[in-house]
């Protein structure tokens, strides 16, 4: 999710970009080849209103329309459609990169190897972003980098151990299981490990609570090895033990307890371990526990977080054996900001990273790892890079146009904790008037509720809002940001099957029907029409010189009232 966020923003902030992709699907960990749900923020809904916009919002809303049924071939289909045909991207797919040319303190290309093609594809370029979760261009390029655990007084953090060692999150092989309405009998193969009682499987905060709990839609998190292993060139011989624990674990729910799963079958089994940690990056600052525990108020900050720091035991499946739980859920602030200097190398001067190899302890990491706060990186570092580009100047030098970059991210609807939007001018030396209410927060700068604020005004269909400009200005859009249930999770999931979703439909509250009128010699005329839309964020082009716009909700997907979060012209 980092590296698509990262390539779809550069490429839609002007860049000519390549993205380099060694699978067929795109989005790594929330492809359908490891169906890892994207959390984040907000912990899954849990706490309102922290959910990431921006290209990550874009991708959940599409998907609420277009696959009802959870499907994860047609969400590997909207993240292909939006990289495929995105002007300026290059998309190689099937392509693993395995070399770099390093010049200097510059890399000057990067060439990988196309299996469908059988040929070799070199990409030169002003910019690198290594997206690529275990940080492949550290050692193609030598790279300063950290793999395992730091040690408490290296950076002060309290929950890391005394002694720094190589251990690190493991890694995980899912299975699917679908409810029939008749028994389904399931025979382990023989090479499956079996497992007769709950106790050999670990607990999760003490706990099985997601056997118990009859969570059979999606496998288990905690079929986990890798962290006392070597979680890059291991990863081939623990899959094969992965796949011998998680058809034991099938075993165990379906023949060796009552879990109520007569039911339940498989119909997936993950054959690519998904990942959780391995190389980071050295940056120019590295993000910790202190750094998340203090919400990261930096003035650089061009991504956040706000997972927990949700530390799995290095034993991984095997903490059950030791006595310990899989993870440990230490608290953190949510949101925490995340420094632009964490994001770009201090040693190849035109080397950006974003994602789980990005610069952080095992600690921070422990909690920004989650596929939301990656996607936020992403388009940051994607941002940052068509800025590089765009000046010429390497990314280091981008520290010295902060405020610009948050700006160019807060106008793509993404969120930055402490950071307000400027609006253009034509919006703030304008009148604003509503139908009814106080219309002031759609023109405030943040787009969503913080803290006791809601940001925001409630519309029914019917009512409107207007700007007026008192004479004749060229309008070249109205830019809306709408509500798209910011207070629910939509990530698509499989995740407790018997769950109530939201991620299969469009939120009631998103409008799906926006008119838009013109003033011009004194009458109102229709300039444009949103129909059947369901994004929340929208920029819809005017091109014509009004005295005033008027912006009219005519239809939701169902609910009575719709907050509008921001509403301008430019
Ligand atoms: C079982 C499990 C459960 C998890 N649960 C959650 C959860 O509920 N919610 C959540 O948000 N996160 C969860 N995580 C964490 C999260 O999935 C990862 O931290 C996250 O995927 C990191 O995102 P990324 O974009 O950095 O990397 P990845 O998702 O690993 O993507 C990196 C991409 O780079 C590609 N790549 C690698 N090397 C090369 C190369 N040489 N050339 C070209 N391409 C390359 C890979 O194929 C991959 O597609 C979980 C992880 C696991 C393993």
């Amino acid at each position: 999710m980092a590296g698509l966020c990262a390539a779809l923003a550069a490429a839609r902030r002007g860049a000519t970009v390549a993205l380099m992709h060694e699978r067929p699907v795109l989005g790594g960990n929330a492809s359908s080849e490891c169906r890892v749900p994207v959390c984040g923020a907000d912990r899954a809904g849990g706490i309102p209103y922290l959910r990431e916009t921006g290209i990550l919002e874009e991708l959940r809303l599409e998907n609420c329309r277009r696959n009802p049924h959870r499907d994860y071939s047609i969400w590997d289909l909207i993240l292909y459609e939006r990289a495929q045909y995105q002007p300026n991207l290059t998309l190689l797919l099937n392509c693993s990169c395995l070399e770099a040319e390093v010049s200097g303190d510059l890399i000057a290309s990067v060439t990988g190897w196309q299996l469908t093609s059988e040929s070799y594809h070199t990409v030169k370029a002003r910019v690198f972003a290594d997206c690529s979760g275990d940080g492949v261009l550290i050692p193609l390029a030598g790279h300063p980098f950290r793999m395992g655990r730091d040690a408490r007084g290296e950076y002060g953090e309290s929950i890391a151990p005394e002694a720094a060692d190589s251990r690190t999150m493991g890694m995980t092989c899912f299975v699917q299981a679908r409810e029939y309405d008749t028994p389904q009998p399931f025979e382990a193969p023989s090479w499956a490990h079996r497992y007769d009682s709950i106790d050999d499987l670990p607990r999760d905060n003490g706990h099985h609570w997601e056997i118990e709990g009859k969570q059979f839609g999606l496998g288990y998190w905690w079929v986990e090895l890798g962290g006392e292993h070597d979680s890059i060139h291991d990863t081939e011989k623990l899959r094969e033990e992965l796949l011998r624990i998680a058809l034991g674990v099938w075993d165990h729910i379906k023949n060796r307890g009552d879990y109520g799963a007569e039911n339940w079958a498989l119909e997936w089994i993950q054959f690519l371990p998904a990942k959780r940690e391995s190389r980071r990056y050295l940056g120019a600052h590295v993000l910790t526990q202190n750094d998340i525990e203090a919400e990261g108020r930096f003035e650089d900050v061009v991504a956040y977080g706000g997972w927990t720091m949700d530390d799995h035991h290095p034993a991984g499946f095997r903490a059950a054996q030791v006595g310990a739980s899989a993870t440990i859920y230490h608290p953190a602030p949510s949101p925490y900001g995340i420094p632009y200097r964490s994001l770009f190398s201090p040693t190849i001067e035109n080397l950006l990273f974003a994602g789980r190899c990005f610069s952080a302890t095992h600690a921070a990491l422990s909690s920004a790892r989650v596929m939301g706060t990656c996607a936020s990186m992403g388009q940051a570092v994607g941002t940052a890079s068509a800025l590089a580009a765009a000046r010429g100047v390497l990314p280091a030098a981008v520290m010295e146009s902060i405020p610009e970059l948050q700006q160019q991210l807060l106008e793509d609807d993404c969120y930055l904790p402490w950071v307000r939007q400027e609006l253009p001018a034509l919006t703030i030396g304008a009148r604003l008037e509503a139908s009814q209410g106080d219309p002031e927060p759609v023109r405030d700068g943040i787009g969503r509720p913080v803290g006791d604020g809601m940001h925001s005004w409630m519309w029914r269909p019917g009512d409107w809002i207007a700007y007026t400009f008192g004479r004749r200005m060229m309008v070249h859009e109205v830019v809306l940001a709408l509500d798209s249930a910011l207070d629910r999770d939509i990530a698509i999931s499989l995740y407790g099957g018997h769950h109530h979703h939201s991620c299969d439909r469009v939120p009631e509250v998103m409008p799906r029907r926006v008119r838009m009128e013109g003033l011009s010699e004194g009458s109102w005329g229709l300039v444009a029409r949103l129909d059947g839309n369901y994004q929340r964020f929208v920029r819809v082009p005017i091109g014509r010189d009004l005295e005033g716009v008027r912006v009219t909700l005519e239809e939701t997907w169902g609910a009575a009232e719709s907050r509008l979060y921001a509403c301008y012209v430019r």
